[in-house]
């Protein structure tokens, strides 16, 4: 089994950059919406959140209900929540400690985490928690032309 990638509209990724530095220096986040593929994960849409957490400086909380209702209306045309985003200010597009073990809760979700400096943007990856082992697997990010729905 060759490995899968993650396979991003360019206007879905500058829908999640332009997110993050809206709320830069704060930590942004949101929902990755699309379906599965031979290769990989296709990326439809990109559903910013508020960020729910009270010290939002160094942690995210998606609103739940904004969850739900996502998941809802992407069953009915066949796709479903594949994952999140979210920003390191001032830091890196690697999982923190936390985010590894808060991954481990739903090892099937995909997170992209986007790296910052001063609002710009640092680099952005993706990531899988590893079945079996303790930590965050690398997902390839492949960005493609054309559009998703955001
Ligand atoms: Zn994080």
């Amino acid at each position: 089994m060759t490995d899968r990638s993650l396979i991003l509209p360019i206007t879905c990724g500058g829908a999640i950059i332009a997110h993050l530095q809206d709320s830069f220096p704060e930590e942004g986040c949101g929902l990755i919406v699309g379906r599965e593929t031979g290769d990989g994960w296709l990326v439809t849409e990109i559903v910013p959140s508020p960020n729910q957490a009270e010290a939002r400086e160094r942690t995210f909380e998606i609103d739940p209900g904004l969850r739900l209702r996502t998941q809802r209306t992407a069953r009915e045309r066949g796709d479903a929540v594949l994952g999140h985003y979210h920003s390191h200010p001032y830091g890196d597009p690697v999982p923190s400690e936390t985010d590894t073990r808060r991954a481990a809760d739903e090892p099937e979700l995909l997170w992209v985490v986007v790296g910052m400096r001063w609002g710009g943007t640092q680099g952005l990856a993706a990531w899988q928690r590893e079945a079996g082992a303790g930590t965050m697997k690398r997902v390839m990010v492949d960005v493609i032309e054309g559009a998703g729905q955001s």
